[in-house]
């Protein structure tokens, strides 16, 4: 039964969505009255950036090729000083969560415009939430003015995307509808998007596996990464988001991976405290169980299905369970330290969540 009372908090933004559509770069320039672009990606994306900016030709004042992770502070400082010095009157974000938290970082500081061009399906470009590193310590936080103004969605640039990180990537996406699906703030309208992001991906990422240059599959995932990414934008995570967090941060798993093997074990967590959630995200997936379609699909797709594969040690189990259940905070299922360290322990040895009978 959908809810009957709900706050809907819808988030400007322009969304230019097609193959192609990159050639509209200097008409959506025009859009914000922007004349001088900094151009921002990270290093492995050098050559991108810099046809963005050959593109542009004047309107380009200059590209920072070094955006990296979790945006180090000193990095945000270094990228600020160079658009003062620029005189840039917009950044244009070209990559994956990395180049563009390095421009939120920007807009945090100075408001500057930003243009996201996404490369990969994590969702950034859709939300206002920024995270910068420092001294170790990443903090996150929700403003406005760093949601880009406009994101322009070229599945063409995502072709070079490599397809185990295509598939993390997908399910790093669906982890955000699936939370969404049952967050304390969930809405009828963000419940439509994200049931029909999960639906895209199950589509898509079976279809990359098999031919990772197909167009319309490729176009496929980004219309279920911006689904995802604007519910991840307006309607608060739990479980999941948290242990992903704890894992990132503290352990230095890599992000997509942690999520890909995480989300099947956090929704057999919640499966019973949240049971309609549960069904949508079994319906989008075209499966009987939603943790057991996630981890289905997950396997079907080659993705890495175990935390000790991907740089885990068998002591940080525990202690991963300490700190996630150190500082309470809502989940449709209370968070008790024993049942978080059977997750855990399940997601450590990529052990399939069990059916729900069971
Ligand atoms: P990423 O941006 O770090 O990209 C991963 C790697 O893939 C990089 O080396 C990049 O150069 C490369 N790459 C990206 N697109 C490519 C393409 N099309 N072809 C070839 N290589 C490509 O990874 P990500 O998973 O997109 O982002 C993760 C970061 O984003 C994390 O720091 C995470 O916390 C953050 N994030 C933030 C939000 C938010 O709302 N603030 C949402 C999701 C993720």
């Amino acid at each position: 039964m959908q809810k009957r009372e709900f706050v809907y908090q819808a988030r400007a933004g322009r969304v230019v969505f097609g193959p192609g559509s990159l050639q509209h770069l200097e008409r959506e320039m025009l859009e914000l009255k922007s004349e001088r672009a900094l151009i921002l990606c990270s290093p492995e994306q050098k050559e991108t950036g810099e046809a963005v900016a050959t593109r542009l030709g004047a309107r380009a004042a200059g590209v920072f090729d070094r955006a990296v992770m979790h945006v180090p502070l000193e990095l945000a400082k270094e990228a600020r000083a160079l658009a003062r010095e620029l005189n840039a009157d917009c950044a244009i974000a070209v990559g994956g969560g990395s180049a563009i938290g390095l421009g939120k970082a920007i807009a945090l500081a100075s408001g500057l415009p930003i243009i996201a061009v996404p490369t990969t399906y994590a969702g950034s470009e859709m939300t206002p939430i920024y995270g910068i590193t420092d001294a170790g310590l990443k903090k996150t936080g929700t403003d406005p003015r760093v949601l880009p103004k406009i994101v322009i969605y070229d599945a063409d640039l995502t072709m070079s995307l490599p397809v185990p990180l295509s598939v993390t990537s997908g399910i790093n996406a669906i982890a955000h509808a699936a939370e969404a699906l049952y967050s304390r703030d969930a809405n009828p309208v963000t419940s439509l998007m994200a049931e029909e992001g999960i639906a895209a991906f199950a589509r898509a990422l079976p279809a990359i596996v098999a031919d990772p240059h197909d167009v319309e599959a490729r176009a496929d995932a980004q219309y279920g990464a911006w689904l995802c990414g604007t519910v991840l934008g307006s309607v608060g995570m739990a479980l999941h988001h948290k242990l992903c967090h704890t894992l990132g941060g503290s352990f230095n798993l890599p992000h997509a991976q942690t999520h890909t093997i995480v989300l099947p074990h956090a929704l057999a967590y919640n499966r019973h405290a949240a049971p309609e959630a549960m069904e949508r995200i079994a319906r989008a997936l075209g499966s009987e169980d939603a943790a057991i379609g996630v981890y289905e699909l997950a396997k079907r797709c080659g993705a890495p299905l175990a935390l000790k594969d991907i740089g885990m040690s068998a002591e940080d189990v525990s202690k991963a369970a300490d700190i996630a259940s150190s500082n309470p905070y809502w989940n449709p299922r209370p968070i008790q330290h024993d049942a978080l360290l059977k997750l855990l322990q399940n997601a450590f040895d990529g052990v399939a969540p069990r059916a729900a009978s069971a």
